[in-house]
């Protein structure tokens, strides 16, 4: 592994008053929207991009940040994670599996989570109070078509599954309602896919499905074939629980059929939804994932899948580019979601901002069976800004040197920091 020396902080020096708030000097930006692909200089002011020119001088900054041998991306989109820790469960039922997002997005470049169905719309105003607005992170949901939500044993109670309902909370929540989620449905019949696209149909949005137990008249053709429109999403594509492999080890058709009909695979990792032995055979085929997603919860933290860039770094020993692993967890899923405003570096919009390192080396990555695969790129998040606020700063790159900091020095005060 070389890693080289760290780039230093540049304090600008002007009289007058400078024109951005921040310059990120040097870095090669790739942002998939707007085909850059280069060496570049972005600047920020008041929170949001403000030009991205190869000619910014330092004097045109009030601070400046060197990002030379770095990338610099758009804040990246996690669209699968469960960031709603439930208090109070139904007797018998296993802890929540919710985490805190702001304790896992930044240190890794995610900027925006969408909750992939851990509320429905019973607990949706809880969610929104408790979780939406205290976080940094932005957050926006997926409702889970079962009214009392995922983790409530009610994943196969029909009775919850109204999608009426479910449709007037999302239409109450426009922007922040993304779609509709339909999880672990055991069956029988189609229900819960049936209504959450029920649902989506009445409210405009997308549906996201995690298919639950296959049977003989319930399986991934059907689904994809007759249930699911174009831009809904199959998320754990690379599961292998679905038949997304055939026992032959070759890919199944469906999967090619339900791309072609407009259909998103995304990744959704978790505990136990990506495996080499799928995602190789895909691979070979030609058939890669459309967005790159954690499922984010208890289990799934401390295991194979472990964070945004892991997974990029996996997908890259798979054979994906850099260029690709950063438009799958950016650009790509800005438009599952619809929010065609995220996910891109336009001038004007927020500044929303990740700079990843890529280390070169023998690391060794797993999946969610704990098997290995080597691959000779790991990408670490360097800098991470949420709405031109720097949010993570690995080696302190935006940060000033110890020396000459000014420490407002003292016993106590009023934050309980010293600065
Ligand atoms: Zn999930």
């Amino acid at each position: 592994m070389s890693v080289s020396s760290f780039p230093c902080l540049l304090q600008a020096q002007s009289a007058t008053s400078p024109k951005f708030d921040l310059l990120l000097k040097g870095a090669h930006v790739i942002d998939p929207k707007n085909q850059i692909d280069r060496v570049t200089n972005v600047a920020i002011t008041n929170g949001h991009i403000a030009s991205i020119d190869d000619n910014i001088s330092n004097g045109e900054a009030r601070k400046v940040v060197d990002l030379h041998g770095l990338y610099l991306i758009p804040g990246m989109i996690d669209i699968h994670v469960h960031v709603f820790p439930r208090f109070v469960l139904p007797s018998g039922a296993p802890p929540s599996e919710g985490v805190q997002p702001d304790s896992f997005s930044f240190k890794s470049g995610v900027t925006t989570m969408v909750d992939a169905g851990s509320t429905g719309w019973k607990e949706f105003p809880e969610f929104k109070r408790r979780v939406v607005n205290t976080s940094k992170t932005r957050i926006l949901a997926f409702l889970n078509i079962v009214g009392a939500g995922m983790g409530t044993g009610n994943d196969d109670n029909v009775a919850e599954m109204d999608a009426n309902a479910a449709a007037q909370m999302a239409l109450a929540n426009p922007g922040l309602i993304v779609g509709f989620k339909s999880a672990h449905y055991g069956g029988p019949g189609w229900t819960s896919v049936d209504n959450a696209v029920k649902a989506g149909n009445l409210a405009h949005v997308p549906v996201m499905v995690d298919f639950g137990k296959i049977t003989p008249q319930r399986n991934i053709n059907v689904l994809f074939a007759d249930k699911l429109r174009p831009g809904d999403i199959y998320t754990h594509c690379f599961s292998g629980h679905r038949e997304e492999v055939l026992e032959n080890g070759q890919l199944n058709p469906a999967m090619v059929q339900g791309r072609k009909k407009g259909i998103y695979f995304d990744l959704g990792f978790g505990a136990a939804s990506f495996y080499w032995f799928v995602a190789d055979p895909a691979y070979k085929a030609g058939f890669y994932p459309d967005s790159i997603s954690s499922d984010l919860h208890m289990k799934s933290m401390n295991a194979g899948m472990k964070d945004m860039t892991n997974m990029m770094s996996e997908l890259m020993a798979l054979g994906s580019s850099l260029q690709d692993v950063v438009k799958m967890s950016t650009w790509d899923p800005a438009r599952e979601i619809k929010h065609s405003e995220l996910g891109n570096l336009d001038v004007g919009a927020e500044a929303d901002i990740a700079v990843l390192r890529l280390e070169n080396g023998h690391f060794g990555f797993l999946d969610s069976a704990g098997a290995r695969r080597y691959g000779t790129g790991r990408l670490v998040t360097e800098l991470t800004l949420r709405k031109g606020e720097v949010v993570w700063d690995l080696n302190g790159l935006a940060a000033e040197d110890w020396q000459s900091f000014h420490y407002r020095k003292g016993p106590f005060y009023s934050n309980g920091a010293m600065r």
